[in-house]
């Protein structure tokens, strides 16, 4: 008898656990093939994805949410932020609320589940949305405290403040991005709505090929695919995955880039044969440059005389970030004479790297310090001897200058040779993913366009 029950509880867990995996499944295989964020901003379908955390699914306004709670009617909402040194009583006080109001919202939060500690961590800048009490409408506020999560507190009837957390509902999108270059790559991909860090990503990647100075023309063109989390209230978007392609076509010479996880789920980028696409340096620390200056004989702007330029300089604006050229440990980081704000990376036994007047280095970057290739180590300066904002960077082999742009660097490591016919099919999968979202915006253009004429048909 008690095997029987036992094997029945065992068989509805086993159908929970497959219905669950349908509506997982079901979920990621609704993810919309969207175009361009920007182009798809007004277009967003507002859809209610399943959550799997208990918690309940947020509402975008105060009043949605208590008319789906049942709480006292609100009419004014108004909104304010957390200001520095403020905690959430002291905001309420500022906002009107008297302390007999005050005292049960902050009692109703302490009853929630990590109540007490969301009310020691909240935010400086934490918007806050509420409307005041009066005989005939309710209190209530909305604290959006986390990127995914909101605080509602609100009154019922009996003048009973309650208190809940709520889970924004967001929703997982793959997204193609195509774009001409016209003045520099970084430019044209931001203009094409690609998120920043998404953008910074591509150009530190992009660098390990390509030297965006001398290789990339105007009407050159490039693509990439990404995965973003957009927050469905607030149509914006919280979170970007890690790039899953990338293309660019160099005057009729296309490279691409695929992502290949590796055994430790880190994203590894090869071409479509496999061949790996890191060198152990890039030519180019810096996007949007331009090479101001080549390594070799010149006048010197300052000194007049002519000198031995040992290094490349790239003019660029004024807080531009510079890139670690390649994994390494950071040699020196600081104050270097001439050479203003300094850092210096050791790469291999062989080779080394400088960057040189920068106006700021990252906090974290100190002698000893790893650090990887593409991160940003500091920012475009004139800091030292120096002219206007560049970058002066060197490459170093054996202790001694080189000409970047002339050393023959080493590549990574490619995909194993065991591994390449998943890598193939892998590709593939990217490959046909591609002409989805490629479908989809053709569609997408279609369907704008027979609106359009419908729209005008009725004007
Ligand atoms: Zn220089």
């Amino acid at each position: 008898m008690k095997k029987a029950i036992n094997n029945n509880s065992l068989h509805k867990f086993l159908i929970v656990m497959v219905l669950l995996f349908a509506c997982f499944t079901i979920f990621n295989s609704s993810i919309a093939f969207s175009k361009s964020y920007l182009d798809n901003q007004q277009s967003i379908p507002i859809k209610r994805p399943i959550n799997f955390l208990s918690l309940e699914e947020s509402a975008d306004t105060i009043f949605n949410m208590i008319q789906k709670v049942g709480g006292k009617l609100i009419v004014n909402e108004k909104r304010t932020t957390l200001k520095k040194n403020e905690t959430l009583s002291s905001a309420l006080k500022r906002i009107g609320f008297d302390n007999n109001n005050i005292n049960k919202i902050i009692q109703a939060i302490r009853n929630i589940y990590n109540g007490k500690k969301i009310l020691t961590t909240l935010p400086i800048g934490m918007i806050i949305d509420y409307s005041n009490p009066s005989k005939l409408t309710g209190g209530a506020i909305k604290l959006s405290y986390t990127k995914t999560n909101d605080v509602f507190v609100w009154q019922d009837i009996n003048n009973n403040y309650f208190s809940q957390i709520y889970l924004r509902p967001t929703k997982l999108e793959n997204t193609i991005v195509k774009g001409k270059i016209q003045s520099s790559l970084y430019v044209s991909a931001l203009k094409e709505g690609i998120p920043e860090n998404t953008l910074l990503e591509m150009i530190s990647l992009l660098g390990f090929s390509v030297d965006f100075q001398r290789e990339i023309r105007k009407g050159d063109n490039f693509e990439i695919i990404f995965t973003k989390k957009i927050d469905l209230l607030k149509n914006v978007i919280i979170e970007t995955k890690p790039i899953t392609y990338v293309s660019l076509n160099l005057s009729g010479n296309k490279l691409n880039f695929f992502n290949y996880e590796d055994k430790y789920g880190l994203p590894q980028y090869y071409d479509e044969n496999g061949r790996s696409t890191k060198r152990t340096i890039m030519k180019t620390p810096i996007n949007g440059a331009r090479l101001s200056s080549g390594y070799g004989n010149r006048k010197h702007p300052i000194l007049g005389y002519t000198k031995m330029h040992r290094g490349l300089d790239f003019a660029a604006p004024s807080g531009t970030p510079v890139f670690a050229a390649g994994d390494g440990v950071i040699e020196k980081a600081g104050w270097n004479g001439s050479y203003g704000r300094y850092i210096r990376i050791r790469h291999t036994g062989t080779y080394k790297t400088a960057y040189a007047h920068l106006s700021g280095i990252i906090k974290n970057i100190r002698v000893g310090k790893r650090v990887l290739q593409g991160k940003t180590i500091g920012f475009v300066g004139s800091s030292g001897r120096s002219t206007g904002p560049h970058l002066h960077y060197e490459v170093l082999r054996n202790n001694k200058q080189v000409n970047p742009m002339n050393i023959k660097l080493p590549a990574g490591k490619n995909v194993p040779k065991n591994n390449i016919l998943d890598y193939k099919r892998h590709v593939q999968k990217i490959l046909s993913q591609k002409t989805a979202l490629e479908k989809s915006i053709q569609n997408h253009k279609i369907a704008t366009n027979e609106l359009n004429n419908k729209v005008s048909e009725l004007n």
